[in-house]
């Protein structure tokens, strides 16, 4: 049998896509390659569960249009399919006058993204917030949290509904494009398909590779260290506090989230790890590291960003240099709270110039579209950019 679709990788991103093929073309087949025996193992599970208001991203860029749609499809999806959400809304907080700057720079950013938000003082923030310092604060009423394995849960089982297949533990180790289809083989299988999108998270400049894509980057790990904080703190803070972040970086900064479990977790700080999938604290993988240590842009990126980076350095080896980072806006936060810790590990692009790439990259042949790059907010933004996706997989279908 020839598949009109596939798709590899069962995160949030390759779900909602092959979610929203099915929904554009009923009746299509589909198979969805997965090398992990569950779905959401990797960014998908392990991130900070936050739907994110777009408030960061530059005013008419791709990346601020689709926040804004995905943060409304998720609420709109997870309202249809019974996945738990909470919309309570964050603090970006200010600890210093440069911070301050930022943040009225930030909020002038989301009048013209389009994002509610409330500058409030450090009194006001005190009133609303009191384990909570800082100067001033803007407040993002519209942020939520969510269970984004929830999400892919419920997206699974629309696509098992509507005939896709999904093929756990099949890892992708070969993908030729023919003239008429795409060969993709694991180690029991070789099956074609008509057209293939590749949502390989960690994975994606690899598999791009073996395809035979050409690409200008290399995915470099970034691993996030969390804590999940002591019962006794969670009802201290009763929405999601952030720091301002460097507008250089693109990360968010070591925040404090409300769970939808009712927990409240703190992290993750950005540091380069050693392991594309190593989830333990000193996990290392010398073909991971091999690889992006061969990479030119990488020492490029290295130098570019040595300060911030020293900075993690610091607070992944030292307990009490994370606390501090914390402590500048939740200054009751103790060692003894940080006791739990977990990581999650992001795949970001660096292109040859030593670029962080911020935004969605993503590589097409006649019959492949290969997502390169999904950074943060890709969770938040999954169900527009999977719809992005789809229209293009279908129009090549349409046109072989
Ligand atoms: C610490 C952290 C915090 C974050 N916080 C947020 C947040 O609060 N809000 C937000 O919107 N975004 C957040 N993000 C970003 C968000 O989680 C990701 O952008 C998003 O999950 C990317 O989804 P994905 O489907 O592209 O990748 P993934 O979820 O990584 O899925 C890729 C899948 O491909 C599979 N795969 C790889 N190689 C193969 C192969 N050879 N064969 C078969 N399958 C393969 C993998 O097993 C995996 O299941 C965060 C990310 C991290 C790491």
């Amino acid at each position: 049998m020839i598949y009109d679709f596939g798709v590899v990788g069962a995160g949030i991103v390759g779900l909602a896509t092959a979610a929203e093929i099915l929904r554009a073309r009923p009746g299509a087949s589909i198979i969805i390659f997965e090398k992990e025996d569950g779905i959401a193992r990797h960014q998908t599970g392990h991130n900070s569960g936050v739907v994110h208001s777009g408030v960061y991203y530059t005013p008419g860029s791709l990346k601020a249009r689709l926040c804004r749609e995905g943060a409304e499809a998720t609420k709109a999806f997870c309202a249809e399919h019974g996945v738990a959400i909470e919309t309570c809304g964050k603090y970006l907080v200010a600890t210093n006058a440069m911070e301050i700057a930022r943040m009225d720079a930030l909020h002038e950013r989301a009048k013209q993204n389009g994002v509610e938000a409330e500058r409030i003082d450090g009194a006001e923030l005190a009133r609303r917030e009191p384990y909570v310092a800082g100067l001033a604060a803007l407040f993002l009423p519209s942020t939520a949290i969510v269970d984004y394995p929830g999400i892919c849960a419920a997206l699974a089982r629309m696509i098992a509904a509507a005939g896709g297949e999904l093929r756990l533990g099949a890892e992708i180790a070969a993908i030729t494009e023919e003239a008429e289809t795409v060969a993709v083989s694991s180690a029991a299988e070789t099956l074609r398909v008509k057209s293939l999108v590749v949502c390989a998270g960690l994975q994606s400049d690899r598999l791009a590779r073996l395809a035979g894509v050409a690409i200008n980057h290399q995915i470099v790990p970034f691993r996030g260290e969390f804590y999940a904080l002591p019962s006794a703190r969670t009802a201290l803070v009763s929405r999601l506090i952030y720091p301002i972040p460097d507008p250089t970086l693109p990360f968010v900064g070591v925040h404090l989230t409300r769970t939808i479990g009712g927990g409240v977790i703190v992290g993750p700080n950005a540091m380069l790890g050693f392991a594309r999938e190593g989830y333990e604290k000193f996990s290392f993988n010398l073909r991971d590291v091999a690889a992006y240590a061969a990479f030119p842009g990488f020492w490029r990126a290295i130098v570019a960003h040595l300060g911030a980076g020293a900075s993690e350095l610091r607070s992944a080896l030292s307990k009490s240099y994370y606390l501090a980072q914390c402590r500048k806006y939740y200054p009751s936060l103790t060692l003894e709270d940080l006791a739990e810790p977990f990581a999650g590990i992001r795949a970001q692009a660096v292109l040859r110039d030593g670029t962080l790439a911020h935004d969605f990259l993503f590589a097409e042949t006649p019959r492949m579209l290969h997502v390169c790059n999904a950074p943060s907010p890709a969770a938040t933004s999954a169900i527009p950019i999977a719809r992005m996706i789809a229209e293009k997989a279908l129009a090549r279908f349409a046109a072989a």
